[in-house]
């Protein structure tokens, strides 16, 4: 079992500086809960390598460090430039043109076949994060869009585009998403994460193909256009997660906007019972020191106190040079906030009209009545994880203890805010199985005689129906 360490947990995007079994080890015993695997970047069997490293570490330490690959969608790219960078000079043109070139200062290749068609005068394009910005002068609506440059710089090779004004018309699975989602799903992943989302019908269009698949991959919409935030109610509702894309959308939407829009994401998934993940530059400055600025300690924390399930680590553990004392630092930052003043105990509204309403009542008493009785767990058993879910947005103080006879969903959760899962496939009378489960959780040293448990249930078990029983132990 891997030590428990904080109900906030940590994603962190693997590359070369953490793949390797030893150092992805260490990160685990860190406090790493989920390994994001970018399709950005590197090969399937780099992939595949990485895939079959973190099963041989769950299978050999039972750990269930649960996996998200993330897919690229519909990221725009300039091409190879010359000599590996070229200068664009405030004032100058540029013609960005769909025919494949080495690019210099005069003719720039774009990865966007409509680009032309979709852009109009007067739109801005960033590159790079938003460090080279140009405007759009005239089209000819074919192949060739002359911009002039506004904020110049060095633009190497194969950087990112983003058109925070153009209606962009690319599909959001591209035929490179399409193949790398049949590899993850043939392996099993746990989450798949689905860049620039723009509205429900991309999530929906993704579900369905899992579905015909027949796997249990859930998915997560990355917010970061404008277009997802315009449509957030409905995308929260289709997904079963979402990334708080902080990258790309600081440069499609005004950079100053986004503090809030976390904040407004993170309760709106809470009140769902959607986990959250907070994502990118969370502790930059860590890629090349092992020290992190304290404005970045600041976001990290902060960011646990609007309360979201996960913070996320990109570059710092991709390709830093620190990887294990980022998870440290990570790990320290939030067990200070949930050890000091965490705001516990989050008030949600039932929806009386839900298909779900008694179970979410249940699952709302049972973190009152654990606040009550200053609980030390509420223990829960769940085969669609629906319980887990629910408990963990209440955030409750006392640690959500989850059992379940679903192998797949010990790795799901390990995403959850505050859930530790178990697996567990002796499903008896109810006395029988919340005596079990209970002792198990003392065997395992994770409570003790005297301690308080919140235990719920549905019974009669073997109807394995919805929870609709909630129950005070005290272990002797
Ligand atoms: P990315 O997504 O790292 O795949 O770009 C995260 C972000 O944009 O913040
Ligand atoms: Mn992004």
């Amino acid at each position: 079992m891997k030590p428990f360490h904080s109900r906030t947990k940590i994603v962190a995007t693997l590359g070369p500086a953490s793949a390797k079994p030893d150092v992805l080890l260490s990160m685990f015993n860190a406090g790493l809960d989920v390994c994001r695997l970018n399709f950005s970047h590197g090969s399937q069997a780099d992939h595949q390598e990485v895939l079959d490293t973190i099963r041989a570490i769950n299978k050999k330490h039972n750990y269930n460090v649960g996996i998200l690959a993330d897919l690229q969608g519909p990221k725009i790219r300039i091409g190879i430039v010359k000599d590996g960078g070229i200068h664009l000079v405030n004032g100058s043109r540029t013609i960005i043109t769909t025919k494949e070139c080495i690019g210099n200062e005069e003719r720039i290749y774009i990865t966007y076949t409509s680009f032309p068609k979709d852009v109009k005068p007067g739109e801005i394009i960033l590159l790079d994060d938003g460090k080279l910005q140009m405007r759009v002068i005239e089209t000819n609506y074919e192949d060739e869009v002359v911009c002039e440059v506004v904020h110049g710089g060095i633009l190497t090779s194969r950087k990112g585009v983003n058109l925070p004004n153009t209606k962009v018309s690319i599909p959001s699975l591209t035929v490179e998403d399409r193949k790398n989602l049949e590899f993850v799903l043939e392996n099993d992943v746990d989450w798949i994460g689905l860049s620039f989302v723009r509205n429900a019908a991309d999530i929906i269009e993704l579900k369905d193909i899992i579905k015909q698949r027949g796997k249990g991959a859930r998915v997560i919409a990355k917010i970061e256009k404008p277009e997802a935030i315009d449509n957030i109610d409905e995308i929260i509702a289709v997904s079963d997660g979402i990334m708080v894309a902080r990258g790309d959308l600081g440069v499609e939407m005004p950079m100053e906007e986004v503090p809030l829009l976390q904040k407004m994401i993170v309760q709106k998934c809470i009140a769902a019972s959607k986990p959250v993940i907070i994502a990118t530059q969370m502790l930059e400055s860590m890629i090349t020191t092992p020290r992190p600025t304290r404005a970045e300690v600041n976001d990290v924390a902060n960011s646990v106190l609007d309360g979201a399930d996960a913070v996320m680590l990109s570059g710092e553990t991709s390709v830093g040079e620190f990887p294990l004392i980022v998870i440290e630092t990570m790990q320290k930052i939030i067990q200070n906030i949930e050890t000091n003043n965490y705001p516990f105990h989050v008030e949600k509204a039932l929806k009386a009209d839900s298909e779900t309403f008694l179970s979410d009542a249940i699952c709302d008493s049972a973190c009152i009545l654990a606040s009550r009785t200053n609980a030390v767990g509420i223990v829960s058993m769940t085969v669609s994880g629906y319980t887990a879910f629910e408990i963990s947005a209440h955030r409750p103080k006392a640690l959500t203890y989850i059992f379940t006879n679903n192998r797949q969903l010990l790795n799901t959760l390990s995403l959850v805010w505050g859930v530790q899962a178990f697996f567990y496939d002796k499903f008896e009378s109810t006395d029988e199985t919340i005596l079990d489960v209970n002792s198990l959780l003392v065997k395992m040293k994770l409570i003790k005689k005297g301690d308080t448990l919140i235990n719920t249930a549905a019974i009669p078990m073997e109807s394995k129906g919805k929870t609709n029983m909630v129950k005070v132990t005290v272990i002797d």
